[in-house]
């Protein structure tokens, strides 16, 4: 026998147990984005190395440490997507599909980040990916907030916090970039060895790191809210009325900053008590420059990110259970029976029903598996259905009561 092969660290299978709570929320998703009208895109799970370089920045961890890079057979240089809006920018660009004014998108799908695997982080995870393209906003960064409030509440998930800050204008963050410098600066023996390494580069992921020993000089750094420009300050403003009107309660988390090199002003996250320390479902912002930097023209915009795998634990936490629960489990005995139950089964999915054909064999143990299957109802057919050209539905929820019925009236009763 030869070795067993498994799948790359990081990288797991969706059970079929597990496939149906992730379909509902999917469903779910998928349903309230319309109700808003984002339009579903794809874009490839592949892109150049360069999309990725250009517009996350060269001193992103992502593109530091975490892209999964190689070279094709002609020796271009190709990345698995580690994000998704960068495409989608691209595919924008590309197709001009912007040219009759803004657009609502969303997407759907694999990212890949070599990160190391824990709970909640994965190498291969999966993606809803939102964006307004063309919109000044704040109505639209509000709306976005809003979208997802109304999301988790379609799903039944109740604790869960909305995070807001504004990292203000380019102009803004050159000033405070240059404060930032200097207070860390002077703190500079409480570095750990990656803020030192950034101090420079990009001084405000400073302000994200993790590391309890620098938590208390992180808190006294100076804020990016202290330094906003007039229109950022307004459009921040303008942003907390709409939330405020919409009842939608949040944060303002002055250290919130976000990984990515292109956003600005609007950023938040929605994070979870409930899932362990990767805690964060969803997070996005406005990214206004993004366009201009992959070579389009000036094109204002704002989207989320939110990881499936990590609502799907959220959910969880929540309660949520679904199961694959088809119509029928067709049970048949008897030759005669056997063709008779093949054509049945057509004629139950012509009725639009899902049917689970049997494959025969003793009748108990063919009603262990209609119960197993998690079917609604057994369809029989043994000699006796057959000779009166009847089906016998039987419940298998509850007292299980059945009834000898046509083919037409079986449909009604199990619809
Ligand atoms: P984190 O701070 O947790 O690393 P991030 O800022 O890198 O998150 P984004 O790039 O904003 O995350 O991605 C949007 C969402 O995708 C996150 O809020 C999270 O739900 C999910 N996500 C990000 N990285 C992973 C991962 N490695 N595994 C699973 N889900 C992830
Ligand atoms: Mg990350």
């Amino acid at each position: 026998m030869s070795a067993k092969i498994q799948a790359i660290r990081g990288m797991e299978d969706l059970l079929p147990d597990q496939s149906p709570l992730w379909q509902r929320l999917e469903d779910h998703a998928r349903r309230v984005f319309e109700q808003y009208g984002y339009r579903n895109m794809r874009t490839p799970i592949v892109e150049p190395t360069a999309l990725f370089v250009r517009g996350l920045g060269e001193v992103t961890d992502i593109v530091e440490k975490e892209m999964y890079v190689f070279e094709d057979r002609n020796g271009e240089s190709l990345a698995l997507r580690p994000e998704a809006t960068a495409g989608i920018v691209r595919s924008a660009i590309e197709h001009n599909f912007l040219y009759n004014g803004p657009m609502r998108v969303w997407t759907v799908g694999p990212i890949f980040r070599y990160e190391r695997p824990q709970k909640g982080r994965y190498r291969q995870f999966n993606q809803f990916d939102v964006e307004a393209l063309g919109f000044e906003g704040p109505d639209v960064d509000a709306e976005q907030i809003v979208m997802l409030a109304r999301l988790w509440k379609s799903l039944g998930i109740a604790r869960v916090e909305l995070q807001v800050n504004s990292i203000g204008d380019a102009s803004d963050r050159k000033a405070h970039r240059e404060k930032l410098i200097a207070y860390f600066e002077k703190h500079a023996t409480v570095l750990d060895e990656d803020a030192r390494r950034r101090l420079h580069s990009n001084p405000l992921r400073i302000l994200d790191s993790k590391n309890p020993a620098m938590q208390s000089m992180i808190e006294g750094a100076p804020r990016i809210l202290d330094q906003l420009g007039d229109a950022a300050a307004e459009h921040f403003a303008a942003l907390k009325v709409l939330l405020d009107e919409a009842g939608v309660a949040y944060r303002v988390n002055s250290r919130l900053v976000r990984g990515l090199d292109y956003y600005n002003r609007t950023v938040f996250e929605w994070v979870s008590p409930d899932i362990g320390a990767q805690s964060t479902i969803a997070g996005g912002g406005r990214y206004d420059a993004l366009f201009e930097q992959l070579g389009g023209k000036p094109t204002p915009a704002c989207g989320f990110g939110m990881g499936v795998e990590r609502l799907l634990l959220a959910l969880q936490a929540a309660g949520g259970e679904s199961s694959f629960e088809p119509d029928v489990f067709l049970v048949h005995a008897g030759e005669a029976a056997g063709i008779e139950a093949w054509k049945a089964s057509e004629k139950l999915r012509d009725a639009g029903l899902c049917v689970i054909l049997g494959a025969g064999g003793s009748f108990k143990s063919q009603m262990k598996k209609a119960d197993a299957s998690g079917a609604r109802y057994a369809v029989i057919l043994g000699e006796d259905e057959v000779s009166a050209a009847k089906l016998t539905v039987k419940s298998l929820r509850g007292a299980g009561e059945q009834k000898m019925l046509a083919l037409r009236e079986a449909i009604e009763h199990i619809r």
